[in-house]
């Protein structure tokens, strides 16, 4: 019996819906507690499609939904990463970390005068600018 088989088989079944190739695959039974697919007893079902479409998990890295639809087990979505990375793409996504920060890397006060806000967004400390420019 060819076990590789018969898990494709099974994780095929385990697709709730596949709108497309390209499209989030959407599995389908109970999710844990935090929001993820379930293969089998213990096997996260994103982790499980990496390993088949992919290949074993590197050491230490957990898998990423570049999709961020964590029930998605999509290979084509998911990204081996380290942890951390993880969390600091969620740090991204919260309010302007930099915001409350009050110097720049230099320690220069970010006050009136020596902030430029850039028109995109974001700040640069104007002393450190200058610095720039004159070397
Ligand atoms: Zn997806
Ligand atoms: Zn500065």
């Amino acid at each position: 019996m060819n076990t590789t088989n018969r898990t494709l088989d099974w994780f095929f079944r385990g697709i709730a819906s596949a709108p497309s190739f390209t499209a989030c695959w959407i599995w389908g039974g109970r999710p844990t507690r935090d929001g993820y697919g379930t293969f089998g007893k213990a096997t996260r079902a994103h982790r499980r499609a990496y390993e088949l479409a992919v290949g074993p998990i590197p050491k230490g890295l957990v898998i990423d939904h570049l999709c961020e639809t964590r029930l998605c087990v999509n290979p084509l979505h998911l990204r081996a990463t380290t942890q951390r990375h993880n969390v600091l793409r969620s740090v991204r996504t919260m309010p302007n970390v930099n915001a409350g920060k009050t110097h720049c890397p230099s320690g220069h006060p970010y006050d009136e005068a020596n902030t430029y806000h850039r028109p995109a967004g974001g700040r640069d400390c104007r002393a450190c600018s200058r610095r720039k420019r004159a070397a």
